[in-house]
């Protein structure tokens, strides 16, 4: 699969805000903080309440295309997001490769997160199609993920929940 590395990070960033645990009420700044790397150098990364709950709404809306099942579906939650971002593409090599970014350089965090991951999760579903997002099969696990695979054969989130249901699965042919 030939994804673009921009656009392929910036769906792993959504995958990651929609997976991110939001029982702490400082979960948003936290978030920011380990993901700086999105941001324009110098961008506050302090949320109001308001903006944390509106973090807390993109969240959940990309978490609701990851999880729908019928393509229907899918674009009614994906336009939900999408009406959220404030895209304004432009061209930039600052990590020395030539490559776009969707937000406006000068935005606030919170229009540079929404912006980047509806732009992310959209060039996914729509070069991709929206069967490369899933929900993790480990029990009680609940994630989301992209299928970047050849052959889209992903079914985890992680190697993690992939070993464990390994062994889960061993065990449960041993008994039997
Ligand atoms: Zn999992």
């Amino acid at each position: 699969m030939d994804y673009d590395t921009y656009g392929s990070s910036a769906v792993e960033l959504a995958i990651e805000l929609a997976n991110a645990d939001r029982t702490d009420p400082e979960w948003a700044r936290a978030f920011l903080s380990s993901h700086d790397e999105w941001f324009t150098p110098g961008t506050p990364l302090e949320l109001s309440p308001r903006e944390t709950h509106q973090a807390d709404a993109t969240a959940e809306l990309v978490r609701a295309v990851a999880v729908a099942q019928t393509q229907d579906d899918v674009l009614a939650r994906l336009n939900e997001l999408l009406v959220l971002a404030r895209p304004h593409p432009y061209a930039t090599d600052h990590d020395g490769e030539l490559h776009l970014h969707y937000a406006r350089p000068d935005a606030p965090v919170l229009e540079q997160l929404t912006t980047t991951v509806a732009m992310g999760l959209s060039q996914v579903v729509v070069q991709h199609g929206w069967q490369r997002l899933g929900v993790c099969s480990a029990e009680g696990c609940g994630n989301v993920y992209v299928d970047t695979s050849r052959n889209a054969s992903r079914r985890y989130c992680s190697n993690t929940c992939a070993s464990r249901s390994t062994v889960a699965a061993y065990r449960a042919r041993q008994k039997a």
